[in-house]
């Protein structure tokens, strides 16, 4: 459910015609649903709200934009963060910081040292040496940190092979044999106050069976952490409910997934934790184009179109599938590949695909782009960073501004050994 919908034939996010955005701000550019966003904030939430105690920390990394933070942070989310730079962002949207969790396999010294300057609210250990060198900083500053130890449950989520976290081959977490008895010695050190297990077993999952094969297993080590004399007084199950992004499919509904971690979490006695990244932010997006010209090609035409997979990467990183529409449609549809300016062939978005028919000019948008879209933008061809737009009703603002390649270039140097 989204407020992208098309009033007299136009493509409008919520009440503002996607034309208007494009003359003011030019493409590519991302537009976000403030609505959109308010909604499925208060979907998860309120579908998480038959469970005794529930925390949300929404991933950072999903959608860091400001204004995005500051919608979630007024709707009682906190944040997952996974960088110093992710906490700043946070803390800069208001959220509290004991609302703050920090994830990450390689969270330095620096890192550590500022986010218990700040006093976040739990630290995700990804393995036993993380843990003593946090302890330490901690004895050294005066303080105490909130832990959870992250654990690789060894289940396979069923997602792509790059987005896929907790398998044994994976780099996340501690060896689930393992992780009681590391969890009892961090228990014991100075410094650290350990209260959590956390897991993480991918993004996009379609189904909520890993999950629950995890969540049992996680739950069974939690026992048996307690039964050898420690406490465990919060759970953290982190994200990876995956979105439809083809017409048609069928993903979990969040009420699907309280409802199963209801029923294998119902004996644990502790605050759940959650990190929702792409399931928040996913349909709060699209990425509005203009297409460039359409060339005719071996086979179908190629429609290429001004935005690229340094604005887009999903389909270059992960083959991943985004619907494509006209912003304004007449109706006619035509079998093309959709390409960006880049050159390297990774820059496709679709292959002989059944798609409104296009012509230079033509505005267009890539849907359900709002999670791991501008987060992972770059510019690779010396393109500029894609700029962000946010709609509320008919009022719009841009909340990212497009960096232009002047402004990046004026960050370089040519050295003195090369100024002769
Ligand atoms: C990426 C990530 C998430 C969010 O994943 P989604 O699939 O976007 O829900 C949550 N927790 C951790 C530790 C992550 O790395």
């Amino acid at each position: 459910m989204d407020h992208f919908h098309y009033v007299d034939g136009v493509l409008s996010a919520e009440d503002v015609p996607l034309p208007a955005i494009a003359a003011a701000v030019g493409t590519p550019v991302y537009v976000y649903s403030r609505a959109t966003l308010t909604r499925h904030a208060r979907v998860f939430r309120d579908a998480l709200g038959i469970l005794p105690a529930a925390r949300i920390a929404f991933a950072v990394k999903s959608n860091p934009n400001l204004a995005v933070l500051r919608v979630l942070a007024a709707e009682g989310y906190g944040a997952d963060v996974v960088s110093v730079g992710e906490l700043e962002r946070a803390l800069a949207a208001g959220m509290d910081p004991e609302a703050i969790v920090f994830s990450g396999v390689g969270k330095t010294a620096a890192e550590l040292a500022r986010a218990l300057e700040v006093g976040i609210g739990q630290f995700n250990l990804e393995s036993e040496e993380e843990g003593l060198e946090l302890a330490e900083i901690a004895v050294r500053m005066g303080k105490v940190a909130a832990c959870a130890l992250r654990v690789n449950p060894d289940v396979d989520a069923g997602t792509h092979g790059k987005i896929s976290t907790g398998k044994a081959e994976n780099k996340f977490g501690v060896p689930f044999d393992r992780a009681a008895a590391i969890y009892g010695r961090l228990a014991q050190t100075p410094g650290l106050a350990m209260r959590a297990l956390a897991l993480h077993i991918g993004s996009q999952l379609s189904s909520l069976d890993p999950l629950e094969a995890a969540f049992t297993k996680v739950g069974g080590l939690m026992h048996a952490i307690r039964g050898a004399g420690h406490a465990v007084t919060h759970m953290d199950l982190g994200g990876g409910i995956g979105v439809p992004y083809k017409t048609g499919d069928v993903f979990p509904q969040p009420a699907e997934y309280a409802a199963m971690v209801a029923r294998v979490t119902g004996n644990w006695g502790v605050t759940l934790m959650f990190e929702p990244g792409r399931v928040i932010t996913g349909n709060t997006g699209v990425l509005m184009t203009e297409v460039v010209r359409v060339k005719e090609g071996a086979g179908a035409p190629w429609v290429v179109i001004d935005a690229a997979m340094n604005d887009l990467a999903r389909p270059a990183l992960y083959d991943a599938w985004h619907d494509f529409a006209a912003v304004q449609p007449d109706g006619e549809r035509f079998v093309a590949n959709i390409v960006g300016p880049i050159c390297e062939s990774s820059d496709t978005f679709a292959m002989a695909r059944d798609i409104d028919l296009v012509k230079r000019g033509d505005l267009a948008v890539f849907r359900t782009a709002g999670a791991y879209g501008a987060t992972m933008a770059n510019t690779y061809n010396s393109r500029p960073l894609v700029p962000e737009v946010m709609v509320d009703g008919e009022k719009w603002a841009v909340v990212a501004d497009r960096i232009d390649p002047a402004t990046i270039l004026a960050a370089e140097r040519v050295p003195d050994f090369l100024a002769g």
